[in-house]
């Protein structure tokens, strides 16, 4: 914030107001602007630009969008390579099965205690990894999820809420 006389600094010069620096502090000889304005004033308008720009519904609609989709794509991908296992882990044990029964109907080979053997192996290393990845929650993230947040933000002036709030907050909000 600058001034338009003498393009000094506008900073706070008492505990309410900015103005001029050059005004207030090398007096009329460098600027003679003596326009103030209120603190909560300049505060007011830098916010509501910033939501104005930043939280433009066409931009948060492009962004959450975005997000939707790429968490909606993680997601499906982390099925489907657990589905994949879970396919492998099935087959795997019908062919333990399968050299189960011929055993039992008397049709022993030694090369099937070697085929066995690695069988369990593969079992094993299935199951682990199905333990190791649990099911992703079938939460899917709303198509129509930019209305609400623009529907939330309408609501919400970012001048009172708590300027601890992390971006991206309503977006978390609906996740969960
Ligand atoms: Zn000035």
């Amino acid at each position: 914030m600058v001034c338009d006389c003498c393009g000094a600094t506008y900073t706070l010069i008492n505990k309410s107001r900015y103005g001029c620096s050059a005004a207030r502090n090398k007096g009329n000889a460098i600027c003679t602007n003596r326009a103030t304005i209120e603190r909560e004033e300049v505060e007011a308008r830098v916010l509501g630009g910033l939501k104005d720009r930043l939280m433009h519904p066409d931009l948060v609609a492009v962004f959450v969008e975005e997000y939707r989709r790429a968490w909606n794509d993680a997601q499906a991908g982390q099925m489907a390579a657990r589905a994949k296992t879970e396919r492998d882990l099935a087959q795997v044990e019908r062919k333990i099965a399968g050299i189960l029964s011929a055993i039992e109907d008397g049709m022993y080979e030694p090369s099937m205690k070697t085929r066995m053997e690695e069988l369990k192996v593969e079992k094993a290393r299935l199951s682990s990894g199905l333990a190791e990845t649990p099911e992703p929650p079938a939460l899917r993230l709303h198509p129509r999820l930019a209305d609400h947040y623009c529907w939330m933000s309408l609501r919400t002036d970012p001048a009172l809420s708590p300027r601890s709030d992390p971006p991206g907050y309503y977006v978390f909000w609906f996740m969960t």
